[in-house]
């Protein structure tokens, strides 16, 4: 069980006692739904599907609002993190994907061990977290991420290891002909600290078969993150929408992450993105609206009552949506970030040279209150804002 969960899991009974806003009061399915919230039940499949396509869209996002406001209060946190990734080589090719290239691609790259930690070296004073994942290069084996991990631990011990994807470490398993359990023991050893959730996609076959062939099945997904739980290794979890699949295929998404996390609870957060589309082969992708976004941030804090974090990822999404889904559920923008290639590849124009002090900005003026954290939601500094300055208060959930 998730620490933050545990000391939260009253977050009910505050939830039962807040002040309802009138727009909830008026709708006699949210009221149900928020009725159901309180008492511990869980939002159905078909509840869900009526929450995503209410009319009233600043309804939902008030009862959304009301159920994040009752675990974290007015705190939207954000981490000091840095995005390195390994290689854009990779011996798949999903369609949505704007960021591999063959192996022999004249833009194709891959970082030794000694270029990868010269990339953390300007930012290291900064931050506290190495966020990386990458493609499925065609050689490398368990061997060479032990080392890399290895050695960001011994040159930065203060830095946490949040790296590979689910299907990078199925990957690495088949290449180096051993367990994807046993591999996960190497890497934990080495220095992984934990999984960030990506290439979940939507975690239904028929549709990863038109999007993502080749890659993982949904059932290999939830697997390799509930042996990683098995483990202590803490992930998140993703969703790419906007794809080719259906709203119900959304909600059933969400409905085996929340089954996948009874069973494992190692889960800390949720991250939904929508497809971007520059440089993919996905022209029959539907895309997302804006108000789709906010209505999959706002539903997920719904239905998932038992993954404490839902994260608006502001690399995908932008600061303008980013600044309407922490009002509507979200809890969490990410990072500091620092470098970023997969989401700008594919399109977003997220700007990467933001500090704390911009991200603080960024959430008070959304009416919340900046907390930075650290990468399992154990240590909190609150910012606060004074005038022309912001400073930093220690604080504990
Ligand atoms: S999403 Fe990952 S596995 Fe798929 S092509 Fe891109 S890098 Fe490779």
């Amino acid at each position: 069980m998730d620490l933050l969960l545990k000391k939260k899991d009253n977050w009910r009974i505050r939830l039962k006692n807040m002040e309802i806003p009138i727009s909830i009061k008026n709708d006699s399915f949210l009221l149900h739904c928020l009725d159901k919230i309180i008492s511990g039940q869980r939002i159905n499949l078909s509840e869900g599907l009526k929450l995503y396509n209410t009319q009233s869209l600043p309804a939902l996002c008030a009862l959304a609002n009301l159920i994040k406001k009752s675990r974290f209060g007015d705190s939207i946190f954000f981490n000091d993190n840095l995005h390195v990734n390994t290689t854009n080589k990779c011996v798949l090719a999903c369609r949505f994907c704007a960021f591999r290239k063959g192996p022999r691609h004249s833009e194709a790259y891959e970082l030794s061990v000694e270029e990868f930690i010269h990339k953390i070296v300007p930012f290291a004073n900064n931050i506290d977290e190495i966020h990386s994942v990458g493609g499925l290069h065609p050689q490398w084996t368990v061997d060479h991420y032990s080392e890399l991990y290895s050695k960001i631990k011994d040159t930065f011990p203060h830095i946490h290891v949040k790296s590979l994807t689910a299907v990078e470490i199925k990957h690495i398993s088949t290449r180096s002909g051993i367990s994807v359990l046993e591999t996960l023991k190497i890497l934990k050893k080495s220095g992984l600290n934990s999984i960030p959730g990506g290439g979940a996609e939507i975690l239904v076959d028929s549709v990863r078969h038109r999007i993502c062939r080749g890659k993982e099945n949904s059932a290999e997904y939830l697997e390799i993150h509930g042996l990683a739980h098995s483990l202590g290794i803490p992930s998140n979890c993703t969703m790419l929408f906007g794809t080719v699949e259906t709203v119900e295929e959304r909600l059933i998404h969400l409905d085996k992450l929340r089954i996948q996390q009874d069973i494992s609870s190692g889960f800390q957060c949720f991250v939904p993105y929508p497809f971007l589309p520059d440089k993919t082969r996905l022209p029959e992708a539907q895309l997302a609206t804006t108000s789709e976004i906010v209505r999959i941030i706002a539903v997920s804090r719904l239905m998932l009552d038992n993954i404490p974090h839902i994260k608006a990822y502001r690399m995908n999404i932008g600061d303008h949506v980013a600044s309407l889904c922490i009002n509507s559920g979200a809890d969490d923008i990410d990072g500091t970030v620092g470098h970023e290639e997969i989401m700008h590849e594919a399109g977003s124009k997220t700007r990467l040279d933001y500090d704390k002090t911009q991200l603080s900005k960024l959430i008070i003026s959304s009416g919340q209150k900046p907390v930075k954290r650290n990468s399992i939601y154990t240590k909190f500094e609150e910012y606060t804002e004074i005038p022309k300055k912001i400073i930093k208060i220690p604080i504990t959930y």
